[in-house]
């Protein structure tokens, strides 16, 4: 399938990729924008891009939403913050309230950050089981309990939480989503190190009060509504993989033509140059797959694709891991020496075959479309 772009959606990636040419395109620029690879994002240059109104592309379709994201990823621009208020923002867009919208949609195209906090430590891959709870009351909602892994939080305006407001952990009934200001009275965030550096975070409610208003969609119909954003949360992360692969790869092919060993360039060896046809052929299937699931979903928003959202997830994420370890391999030990990007592709891209679900969750649930 070739991919079917307009002219807008051409110039669009091309300025894209220009502007990251400019502003992130030596090792000097990405050392100095993330503290040496230790932040993933940059409120300076992210303002920037929300200037030129590309941030705009949250309330366009998946189509333009995956060319910003595979462009940006690829010039590895630090703007971490972008991907999980897109998230919020598809959520926010499809149940909140206009106030919401505006808030959240508005805030993101004009540089503000959401998070999404489902995970809990009791409820990973089986979100269901949370149990973090939220008690109506005269004033409100009274939130109590822990949440963790939520990305971007530390600097986030307002936290779409889900949190249980009826039946007991491990049902999909009594979920109910919240925006809660990230500065709410009774909202503790605490910085988790990863290898990857400051991205996630554990947030700690006790007795923090949101107004009724801060409901998001209905109450307990939290599942229901976190199913109905799948497509856009999955290809939102395989978007951004595909970026990361096709930069793995390129630094890669750079390598292995001026390296040399034994005389030669090393890319000019059959192992691997095999090694590297596979992973171009590999990169492109997740391209066609990516593209081809976005326009599928701007064709009709409202359906909800399990099998494809999930197959576009799996793949790209899993290609980007085995491109990046690949790269690392074929670039011997300056692979892994903190002087190159490989080791920043490595780290990018191992963790993406755990958020958003697991790649052994995402093989479960296609399975389940073929009625196993
Ligand atoms: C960097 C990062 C960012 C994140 N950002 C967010 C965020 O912003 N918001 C948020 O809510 N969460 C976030 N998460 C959480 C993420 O979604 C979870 O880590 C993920 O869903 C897995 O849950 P878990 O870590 O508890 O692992 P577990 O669920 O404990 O799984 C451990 C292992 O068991 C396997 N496993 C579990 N159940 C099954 C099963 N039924 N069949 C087969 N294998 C199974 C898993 O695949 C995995 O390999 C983030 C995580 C990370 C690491």
């Amino acid at each position: 399938m070739d991919l079917d772009l307009s002219d807008e959606q051409r110039a669009f990636a091309a300025a894209v990729t220009d502007f990251c040419k400019r502003e992130t395109g030596t090792r000097a620029q990405r050392d100095a924008l993330t503290g040496n690879g230790l932040h993933k994002h940059h409120q300076g240059l992210y303002q920037k891009i929300a200037d030129l109104g590309w941030l705009e592309v949250v309330e366009s379709g998946m189509v333009d939403m995956c060319l910003f994201l595979e462009e940006t990823a690829y010039g590895q621009a630090p703007i971490g913050g972008f991907a999980t208020s897109s998230i919020v923002a598809g959520a926010v867009s499809r149940f909140g309230s206009p106030e919401q919208q505006k808030t959240v949609v508005g805030g993101t195209a004009a540089g503000r950050t959401f998070s999404i906090a489902m995970s809990e430590p009791e409820a990973g891959s089986d979100v269901a089981a949370l149990s973090c709870r939220a008690v109506a009351t005269d004033a409100g909602y009274v939130l109590n309990g822990q949440k963790t892994w939520c990305s971007n939080a530390h600097f986030a305006d307002a936290i779409l939480l889900v949190a249980r407001t009826g039946g007991v952990a491990g049902e999909h009934a009594g979920l109910t989503m919240f925006l809660v200001p990230a500065d709410a009275p009774g909202l503790r965030i605490s910085g988790i190190d990863t290898m990857g550096g400051k991205e996630v975070n554990d947030l700690y409610f006790t007795d923090c009060v949101v107004p009724e208003d801060a409901v998001v969609g209905v109450v307990g119909d939290g599942w229901k509504q976190l199913m109905a954003g799948l497509n856009v949360e999955r290809l939102i992360l395989a978007g951004l993989m595909l970026g990361t692969a096709r930069r793995a790869f390129d630094d890669t092919l750079a390598y292995v033509r001026e390296r040399k060993q034994f005389g030669r360039p090393i890319g000019s060896f059959q192992a691997l140059r095999h090694r590297i046809a596979d992973l171009a052929t590999e990169i492109e299937c997740c391209k066609l797959l990516v593209y081809r699931t976005a326009e599928l979903v701007d064709r009709d928003p409202s359906r909800v694709l399990p099998r494809e959202s999930s197959m576009v997830k799996l793949k790209t994420t899993e290609v980007a891991r085995e491109m990046a370890l690949a790269g690392m391999q074929m670039m011997g030990g300056y692979g892994y020496a903190t002087e190159y990007d490989m080791e920043r592709h490595v780290r990018a891209a191992l963790v993406s075959t755990v958020y958003g679900g697991t790649s052994e969750i995402q093989r479960d649930i296609i399975g389940k479309t073929y009625g196993l």
